[in-house]
């Protein structure tokens, strides 16, 4: 007893510092109050809803997508809601010229850039791998590429600013999940590249945060349309989903898990228990009525 006591005191005196020493700032909507931020894939879901919050906050923001109808009203949107200012760059993610372009945009329109919000993702299917090589490839381009193509363009602006990266990713990024072969594959891509710069950042004094967000199943139409069907698990709201994000961000934390409880908790097991958390996974889907290939 009395040695557990000389591990268990010392071991819980660290995790009660540690818990003080993260939870240091909190999060005020005045810190994206005049910020320049650009938000990928804010036609619609998750994105759009980044762009409103952000124009509540007074930030200047620089919306992107495929549609530009949508990003109109978008637009429109944030310029009703307060936003320092409110645009568009239409076009898609396909095209590595285009992804420098939208930075380019920012540059030449708002001066510079003290956010990047990566958070786009190119149209996949919700079933069995169908072993088309040439989609995994598109995919990777639209949902990964184009992410290291604008980061590349924008770093000199985030450097000048002291600014941040935020990319979206998902727990399919994380751990194996089923029907999402092409997707997890390109959101692991992403968190060994941006894990990895993070360090590199680190080491030569780079003053860019960059959040990786781990997201749980969220209530986007396309998410819904896709899988709830097959997943057993209410989705949760896209609004609160895009708050966390741009908290996460602003406050420059490693990483954002929403929901907690989902994500995080899971992930505890996924060195120790590998097997374990992959039959949990298999739990939550309807496996004996597979989404159509
Ligand atoms: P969504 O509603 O499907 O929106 C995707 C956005 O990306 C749209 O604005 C779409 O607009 C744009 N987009 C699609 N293809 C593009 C292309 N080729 N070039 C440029 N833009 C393109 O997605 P979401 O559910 O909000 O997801 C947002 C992020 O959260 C993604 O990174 C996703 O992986 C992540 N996430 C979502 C969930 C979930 O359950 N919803 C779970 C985990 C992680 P256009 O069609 O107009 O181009």
């Amino acid at each position: 007893m009395g040695r557990l006591q000389r591990i268990l005191i010392p071991f819980l005196g660290l995790v009660l510092a540690f818990c003080f020493y993260s939870a240091r700032e909190n999060f005020q909507p005045e810190m994206l109050k005049g910020k320049r931020v650009i938000v990928t894939g804010a036609s619609t879901g998750i994105g759009e809803q980044m762009a409103y919050h952000l124009a509540r906050m007074g930030a200047h923001v620089l919306v992107t997508a495929r549609t530009e109808a949508k990003l109109q009203k978008v637009v429109e949107r944030c310029r009703e809601l307060g936003a320092g200012s409110a645009r568009l760059v239409s076009g898609s993610m396909e095209d590595m010229a285009f992804a420098k372009r939208v930075v380019k945009a920012a540059e030449a329109e708002l001066g510079g850039l003290d956010m990047l919000i990566l958070n786009h993702v190119g149209k996949s299917y919700f079933s069995y791998f169908d072993g088309d090589v040439e989609h995994v490839q598109k995919l990777l381009d639209i949902n990964f590429l184009s992410y290291v193509t604008m980061t590349v363009s924008a770093l000199p602006m985030l450097k000048q600013s002291g600014g941040s990266i935020v990319v979206v990713s998902s727990m399919a990024g994380k751990v194996g999940f089923p029907f999402t072969v092409p997707y997890s594959a390109t959101k692991f891509a992403l968190d060994g590249f941006f894990s990895s710069l993070r360090q590199e950042f680190s080491i030569q004094n780079v003053n860019v945060s960059i959040t990786l967000c781990i997201l749980s199943f969220i209530d986007t139409e396309s998410a819904v349309r896709a899988a709830a069907d097959v997943v057993l698990m209410s989705p949760a709201p896209k609004e609160e989903c895009a708050l966390e994000i741009i908290k996460g961000g602003a406050l420059r934390q490693r990483e954002v898990y929403y929901k907690y409880a989902l994500t995080k908790i899971p992930l505890l097991l996924r060195d120790w228990a590998a097997e374990l958390l992959d039959y949990l996974v298999r739990q939550h889907y309807q496996v004996e009525r597979p989404p159509a290939a």
